[in-house]
């Protein structure tokens, strides 16, 4: 467990790491800019870090981290879009040509989804927030109604990613490049319990590990 001290003695390892020499990784990045070929959308969750668990370099991934590693429709009303506007700077401005949806096990934004029974509460902003994954709920308690709360939680947290692949495709450019074949989504499922990843594949319908 980290505390202040300890990060501030982190970022000095860091430091020397890719600022001490000339011909380091942040040099050329500051260089020449960034250039990521892949956004992920993951859990604001302290375990799953996607540069973490992908092993990657600064530079790699464009990351949006947010309860539950939720995408919201395209939507016209009033309001702060955060992640549909760092959405629309990788698709538009960076041109990546991947989209991982994130999505991992034993997460808080699903447990609270699933316990919410369906309910929208706007005094809550982590519920309100949830209810754009309600239709996954909604399935698995039509699908599994008697199965244990984990395996409907696992089946909820699986379902809600293939929420978020469905409600990217509501976005016109991005739309226009996933069928144009310039850019390919991907629904990912962490699972931390066992130490494995699995992919959502689109002919069988269904989760496989990676
Ligand atoms: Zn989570």
């Amino acid at each position: 467990m980290s505390s202040i001290p300890d990060l501030v003695e982190g970022f000095q390892r860091f430091r020397e790491r890719h600022f001490e020499r000339n011909d380091s990784l942040y040099q050329q990045l500051v260089k020449e800019g960034q250039t990521p070929k892949t956004l992920v959308v993951a859990c604001c969750d302290s375990r799953v870090d996607p540069a973490l668990v992908l092993d990657c370099e600064p530079g790699d991934l464009f990351v949006i981290r947010n309860v539950a590693n939720l995408v919201p429709p395209s939507e016209n009303r009033a309001g702060h879009h955060g992640t549909t506007a760092a959405i629309e700077y990788a698709i538009r401005i960076l041109k990546v040509e991947h989209i991982i949806v994130f999505g991992h096990a034993q997460c808080g934004g699903i447990n609270t989804l699933v316990r919410s029974g369906g309910v929208n509460n706007p005094d809550s902003y982590i519920e309100d927030w949830m209810y754009l994954a309600e239709s996954a709920r909604a399935s698995v308690m039509a699908e599994m109604p008697d199965a244990p709360l984990q395996e409907q939680l696992h089946a909820c947290e699986q379902k809600a990613i293939l929420v978020s692949l469905g409600n990217l495709m509501t976005f016109p450019w991005v739309k226009e490049r996933v069928e144009s074949g310039a850019l390919t989504l991907h629904g990912w499922y962490f699972d931390i319990e066992h130490g494995q990843l699995l992919r959502f594949n689109t002919t069988m319908d269904c989760f496989e590990a990676l």
